[in-house]
C-alpha cells in the first residue's frame, strides 16, 4: 500500500543542497529514460482520487502521504498543475499529506482560494542546509498560514544557527546528512548544536539521518547507505514526539485519554 504521492517528476536545481539531488542520481543509475531536469507529469497523477475494485480509494485511509518526493512541488515547471494537485489533497481530507519544499517563496503561487489559515491536512517541511538558505526561507516560512510546519535540515552543509527562527508553530527540525558517494560532510557536533537549540525553545528536534561521511570527535565516518537511518536512530537524542503530525485516528485518540 503506497503511502507517498508524485503527481510530478524531475525538479531544477535550485541552491547549494541540490548539488547532489537524489532524484537526479536516481535517474542516472535507474531512470530509464527519465530526465531529471525536465519536469513531467506522472501517470499516478491523480494517485489520491484513484480507487480500487472494490471502490475504494488506492491510498488507505488515515496514513501520511509523502508528496511529491521525485520534484519539489513548488517548482515553477508544475505551476500548471498545482491547483488540481490541491483539489485532490482538499478532497482527501482523511489523508495528511506532507510536503517538503526548498522553495517555500513559491508557496503562495496557485495557492486555494480556501486556504485561509491552512488546510488541517497538509504539513509544509521547509528545507534549509545552510545559514544563507536558513536565513532567507525562515522568515518566509513564519510568516506563512500554514497548519503543521516542520523545518527540515538536509542535506545540513555547515553549523547553522536558527534559533531566531524556531516559535511554537514549529512542529519539529528534522536534521540528515548527505548521501551518495559525492556526499559533503556533516560534523556530528552540528547536530548537536541544533538540538541545543530545539530543547531551549522546547520544539521537538529529530535527527533522522547521518548521510554517507559523518565526522564525530575529529574522525570521519563512512556510512553505508543501509545504516544511515539506523546510525542515526542509535545516537538516540531526538528529543519529544512528533505527535502532532500523526493523523488523528480512533486508536491515538483512545491511548491519549486512556
Ligand atoms: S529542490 Fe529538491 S528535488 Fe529539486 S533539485 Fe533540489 S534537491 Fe532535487
Amino acid at each position: 500500500m503506497p503511502n507517498y504521492w508524485n503527481p510530478w517528476h524531475g525538479c531544477i536545481k535550485h541552491s547549494p543542497g541540490c548539488k547532489h539531488c537524489y532524484v537526479y542520481r536516481q535517474d542516472e543509475m535507474y531512470g530509464d529514460g527519465k530526465r531529471a531536469n525536465v519536469v513531467k507529469k506522472n501517470a499516478d497523477f491523480d494517485l489520491p482520487i484513484k480507487r480500487k475494485r472494490d471502490k475504494s480509494y488506492k491510498l488507505r485511509s488515515g496514513q501520511i502521504i509523502y508528496t511529491c518526493m521525485t520534484s519539489d512541488f513548488f517548482v515553477e515547471q508544475a505551476d500548471e498543475w498545482r491547483s488540481e494537485a490541491w483539489a485532490m489533497i482538499r478532497l482527501r481530507k482523511d489523508l495528511r499529506f506532507f510536503i517538503f519544499t526548498k522553495r517555500i517563496d513559491r508557496f503562495r503561487v496557485n495557492l486555494p482560494d480556501d486556504w485561509g489559515a491552512g488546510y488541517e491536512n497538509v504539513i509544509i517541511g521547509c528545507t534549509v542546509e545552510n545559514q544563507a538558505m536558513a536565513d532567507y526561507r525562515l522568515p518566509i516560512f513564519n510568516e506563512l498560514p500554514i497548519k503543521h510546519k516542520v523545518i527540515i535540515i538536509a542535506p545540513m552543509l555547515e553549523k547553522m544557527d536558527i534559533s531566531a527562527y524556531l516559535n511554537d508553530e514549529i512542529h519539529e527540525v528534522a536534521t540528515s546528512g548527505e548521501s551518495g558517494i559525492e556526499a559533503r560532510i556533516l560534523d556530528y557536533d552540528w547536530i548537536l548544536d541544533i538540538r541545543r537549540q530545539c530543547v531551549e525553545k522546547d520544539i521537538p528536534f529529530c535527527f533522522h539521518q547521518t548521510g554517507a561521511k559523518l565526522v564525530k570527535d575529529g574522525k570521519l565516518y563512512r556510512i553505508h547507505r543501509y545504516h544511515q537511518i539506523s546510525q542515526a536512530r542509535k545516537a538516540n537524542i531526538d528529543y519529544k514526539l512528533r505527535r502532532d503530525l500523526e493523523m488523528d485516528t480512533e486508536v491515538q485518540k483512545k491511548l491519549r485519554f486512556d
